[in-house]
């Protein structure tokens, strides 16, 4: 039980190998607060990644590699509760219920949705909307993983605050009209990652094709970095401010995702030294490649070997997945039970 400890959760979809969006934006943070002594609970969300299925994959297998490279990033399950989502099949259930409570117009406002429909909207031949009731609704099965264990807080990248926020809301809802039965979390703190991709893009994604990962080899990295977009001469900076968060965005957008990740990898001089050449107009984009393709590939040394290494399994995750299942679910069912009571269905005469 987690007692007078906050409670964190937060999950990842299987839908790819793990890239620095997804460390410094969210896996970073989860192994700070299981240090710090938190009740953490950290899943793979592998019902989200049902939402923008186009093709069968393996989400099992991805399940699998991902959790291994969660431990080799330092997540311990021995420390955090780490989970599959549909294991706790009644994540679905408490879905439906707090659908109940949440306005379509409000889902439709959603900014993931938005994006997914413009973009059909410029496909040619595309009619009507195509888009998927479950994609519609990823918000309220988002709101039903932390409602569900009662979290405190849930650390997420800055693409996913707007979801949380949603979840606080659909929480607020539920509550006012059926009684204070769901916990609320709190809003995503200000200071959220978002890390835009390779080619310029606002974000770094798994499903995007542009993201550097944790488990790229050297030469993996070094071509990855290479074929960067660095064709635009250096901007005049308009600041003089040294701050990545202030900097970046005013760079050409390729450009600026190269400064972020050497703001994120290399010492501060290193930093400084080539900002500073950035500022001369000098001609440098060859080394700072080369320097940053170095850091990077000594970053994901370790997480490689880790990931590799003989212990960390596929049994040894398969164990602490059915163990972690038999846990979460007890805590999940109460509050389910619980929304059922306030919602005058009443408790499940049988559960399997
Ligand atoms: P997909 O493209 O399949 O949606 P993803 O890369 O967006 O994958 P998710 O599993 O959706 O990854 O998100 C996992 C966590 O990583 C979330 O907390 C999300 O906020 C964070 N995250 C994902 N991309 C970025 C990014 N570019 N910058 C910062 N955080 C990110
Ligand atoms: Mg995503």
């Amino acid at each position: 039980m987690a007692g007078e400890q906050e409670v964190i959760l937060s999950g990842i979809r299987p839908t790819g190998q793990l890239h620095y969006g997804n460390y410094f934006g969210a896996i970073r943070d989860f192994v700070r607060l299981q240090e710090a002594g938190h009740y953490c609970y950290y899943f793979i969300a592998d019902y989200h990644a049902l939402t923008t299925i186009t093709e069968k994959e393996d989400f099992f297998r991805q399940t699998l590699d991902m959790l291994r490279t969660y431990v080799a990033c330092g997540l311990d399950p021995r420390k955090s509760l780490i989970y599959r989502q549909s294991d706790l099949p009644c994540t679905a259930e408490l879905t439906l219920l707090l659908g109940m409570v949440t306005n379509i117009g409000h889902l439709e406002r959603g900014t993931t949705y938005k994006d997914k429909l413009s973009k059909l909207a410029e496909t040619p031949g595309a009619e009507g909307n195509p888009l998927s009731y479950g994609l519609l609704g990823y918000p309220v099965l988002m709101a039903a993983d932390i409602l569900i264990v009662r979290a405190d807080k849930v650390p997420v990248g800055d693409d996913q605050r707007q979801h949380v926020e949603m979840a606080m809301d659909i929480a607020q809802k539920f509550n006012h009209r059926f009684g204070e039965v769901l916990k609320v979390p709190a809003p995503v703190s200000r200071e959220a990652l978002r890390l835009p991709g390779l080619d310029g893009a606002a974000k770094m994604g798994k499903s995007e094709h542009n993201a550097l990962d944790l488990l790229d080899d050297p030469e993996t990295v070094l071509r990855k970095i290479k074929a960067v977009q660095t064709t635009t001469d250096p901007l005049p900076l308009d600041v003089e401010s040294d701050d990545p968060d202030v900097v970046s965005p005013r760079m050409p957008t390729t450009v600026g995702v190269l400064y972020r990740l050497l703001s994120l990898l290399a010492p501060e001089d290193v930093y400084s030294d080539f900002l500073g050449k950035y500022r001369r107009g000098e001609k440098f984009y060859n080394t700072l490649k080369t320097t940053l393709a170095q850091y990077v590939s000594a970053f994901n040394a370790p997480i490689i070997e880790r990931f590799n290494d003989p212990a960390h399994s596929d049994d040894f995750v398969m164990d602490f997945l059915r163990e972690n299942a038999r846990k979460v679910t007890p805590v999940a069912l109460a509050t389910v039970e619980a929304c059922r009571e306030a919602m005058g269905i009443g408790r499940a005469l049988f559960r399997a």
